[in-house]
């Protein structure tokens, strides 16, 4: 069992396969000076199958797939079927882009839940946010995904001056279609010219929906870093993720591993810890992951202050999103 000093049981994995992209999303990706990992530092195939292994035995009993855009790697077959054959939910988020080309491993893998990233329905707007033309292509994953009887998460991040004119048709979305809106409160990364005044927060958005709809609160499920809604007599419903406003850490139960292989305690660690170098050189890395989630901090890697509004972005040691996994 995983369990940090403030007694945090830690069962649920994040496995970044790359810090590259189909998509240059603005708040992701860096504009200027993204230095990749070079192709030896990224884990290989049976590198992260030793490594999830290892935390499986340590009680982790979910795995999800992210990078930069995991279907994107060469070796996602191969990497997808290994970890199936671990006794975990085993879950994916990506942009959408190659879902069709990989529905079949999907399927095969008994992939039951995948969030797809997708913040805008307008296709101009899509263009200007990722800085590529796949409005069309992500929708159609959408619907293939829900045509295939899979439980589809659509990551919606919120940010003022992109999308808040959005919120209601997304939330249209979610009468309409059996998928499940979840909006994320824009965060800080390296590299991602975040400003307070572009984060959308819970309150506002639920502002918003309540002048044009009857809401009903769902009950959120333990861990769940997404407070759940649904309008009255819809097909799926709509969360909002609260990172900056109201951080859910008391509850935390995530680790993070990057794709060079180094496990982040939270996702604003300034710390990481070398899993790979370490498995590489036949040490034990079983007592470097326990140590590691010992030092756990209690809220936000210790980097925030209490009003997220008075967070200075510049000040916060991390990488830049797409190299951490979100
Ligand atoms: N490429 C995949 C995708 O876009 O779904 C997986 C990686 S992406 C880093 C994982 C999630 O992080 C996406 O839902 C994305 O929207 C979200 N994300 C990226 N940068 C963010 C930021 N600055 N604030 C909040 N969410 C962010
Ligand atoms: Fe790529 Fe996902 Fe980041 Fe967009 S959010 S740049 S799709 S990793």
């Amino acid at each position: 069992m995983l369990v940090d000093s403030f007694g945090r049981k830690h069962d649920y994995l994040r496995i970044s396969l790359t810090d590259q992209c189909n998509f240059r999303c603005l708040y992701c990706m860096p504009q200027e000076h993204m230095e990749f990992m070079p192709p030896n530092e990224l884990m290989q195939a049976n590198e992260i199958f030793q490594i999830a292994k290892i935390f499986v035995e340590l009680g982790v009993n979910k795995i999800r797939l992210t990078g930069g855009e995991p279907l994107i790697r060469k070796d996602i077959i191969q990497i997808v079927s290994q970890l199936a054959t671990l006794p975990v939910n085993l879950t994916l988020t990506t942009n959408g882009y190659l879902i069709e080309k990989h529905l079949p491993l999907l399927l095969e893998a008994g992939i039951q839940s995948i969030n797809i990233s997708l913040d805008t329905l307008q296709a101009n707007k899509f263009k200007q946010i990722t800085q590529r033309d796949g409005f069309q292509k992500v929708w159609n994953a959408i619907q293939l995904l829900l045509q295939n009887n899979r439980h589809v998460k659509v990551n919606t991040v919120l940010m003022k001056d992109k999308n808040y004119d959005e919120i209601l048709d997304f939330v249209n979305l979610s009468i309409h279609h059996p998928l499940h809106i979840r909006f994320i409160e824009f965060m800080p990364f390296t590299g991602n010219e975040w400003e307070h005044k572009q984060v959308v927060t819970q309150q506002e958005i639920l502002d918003l929906v309540r002048t044009n709809y009857d809401l009903e609160k769902l009950t959120d499920e333990k861990h769940d870093t997404a407070k759940k809604y649904k309008i009255k007599g819809a097909q799926g419903t709509f969360a909002i993720i609260t990172t900056m406003s109201e951080p859910f850490c008391g509850d935390c139960n995530r680790l993070r591993l990057t794709a060079d292989g180094k496990i982040k305690n939270c996702l604003f660690a300034a710390e990481e810890s070398h899993l790979l170098q370490n498995l590489r050189n036949g040490k034990d890395i079983l007592t470097i992951i326990k140590q590691s989630i010992w030092q756990k901090k209690a809220r936000q890697g210790g980097q925030f202050p209490d009003n997220f509004k008075e967070a200075e972005s510049d000040k916060i040691i991390n990488r830049s999103m797409i190299s951490i996994g979100g």
